[in-house]
């Protein structure tokens, strides 16, 4: 998730980026954060969170207000006010998550198709190699009048014998050992692959389905309790219903909700054992508590697939909205 600032004086140059490891991470948060500078006036603060936190309370939307926190950020955004916010997942499973990536018809490219490198923090640029690819075996099957999947699985074999394969080989392991948690014991486990090129002493490691991680409150924390979200003052740390408003997200209010819950009794389980997780790790406030049920406020949604990946019983259902709604990202 990110959100962009406008500044009035802006210590970074245009163009610079900054990655960043480590806080506001700890047990049952794990990922990474990057500051792009993308004009003299404006920088982008990201926070990479893994789904696969083991915290019930997990909210990324307060873990970005508390990354802002960190004096190195709040040096660079002090003078500034939010202007934008947006969430999606990135689907950096890596080499082990790419699925099947042709048949009768179909070729999947980019993102669809998982090749995100989260070593590197990017995946543009695979994806659009990956399309440049597509376009090459299209333009082959145009001219054959050939779409079959012995056609284009030349897209497939394109990919496994370029420089995409090898990169995000190198990364196989990188996301479980950042998601084991850093420094310990997933630090040693990443200096290791930097050596041999993604092999780790115990072998490929393993990963599990995000929404089957998550702990209930009484494992995860005992008699402690969440930290509480730093106080709103709109301008540094935001409320999740104004980032919201930053988002520019809109759906007809006339349309069926593309979002439903599969089941109300399961929803009453999770409300007494997960605190309602849903209310939590959705970046726009979607999912409420009301009176021991969940009111779903379908309009606010930033079309960023994590209830779909998260709540701890699948009892989400997210269809495809009608068209033309959603989030309305610029860099104006
Ligand atoms: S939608 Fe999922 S996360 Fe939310 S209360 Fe129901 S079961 Fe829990
Ligand atoms: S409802 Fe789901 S897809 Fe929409 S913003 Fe919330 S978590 Fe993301």
């Amino acid at each position: 998730m990110f959100a962009q600032q406008a500044l009035k004086s802006n210590p970074l140059q245009k163009g610079e980026c900054i990655h960043t490891f480590g806080y506001p991470f700890r047990r049952g948060l794990s990922g990474g954060g990057f500051i792009y500078c993308i004009s003299e006036t404006r920088v982008v603060i990201g926070l990479i969170a893994h789904l696969s936190s083991e915290d019930p309370q997990f909210d990324p939307h307060k873990e970005l207000q508390r990354y802002k926190q960190h004096p190195f950020i709040n040096a660079i955004i002090k003078d500034g006010k939010p202007t934008h916010y947006g969430a999606r997942t990135l689907p950096c499973g890596g080499y082990y998550s790419i699925p099947q990536l042709t048949s009768d018809g179909v070729m999947i490219t980019g993102d669809s198709a998982n090749l995100v490198d989260s070593r590197k923090l990017k995946g543009l640029h695979t994806a659009i190699k990956s399309g440049m690819f597509a376009a090459e075996v299209l333009f082959e099957a145009f001219r054959m009048n050939d779409f079959s999947a012995t056609q284009l699985a030349k897209y497939e074999e394109k990919l496994k014998n370029s420089w995409i394969y090898s990169d995000l080989r190198q990364s196989r392991n990188f996301t479980p050992a950042v998601a084991m948690g850093v420094p310990f014991p997933g630090g040693p486990l990443l200096g290791f692959q930097m050596v041999t090129g993604g092999a780790t002493p115990i072998g490929d490691l393993k990963t599990k389905p995000d929404y089957s991680t998550t702990e209930d409150m009484k494992r995860f924390y005992g008699s402690a309790s969440p930290q509480p979200m730093p106080k709103a003052d709109d301008r540094i740390i935001v409320s999740k219903l104004t980032d919201v408003y930053f988002s520019g997200t809109a759906h007809d209010e006339k349309q069926q909700s593309h979002i439903y819950l599969k089941d109300e009794a399961v929803c009453k389980k999770c409300i007494s054992d997960y605190k309602a997780p849903c209310t939590l790790f959705c970046p726009a406030a979607v999912y409420e508590l009301e009176q021991d049920k969940i009111q779903v406020n379908f309009s606010n949604c930033m079309h960023c697939k994590t209830c779909d990946l998260k709540c701890p019983f699948q009892n989400i259902v997210w269809n495809l909205p009608e068209g033309g709604g959603g989030p309305r990202y610029s860099l104006q």
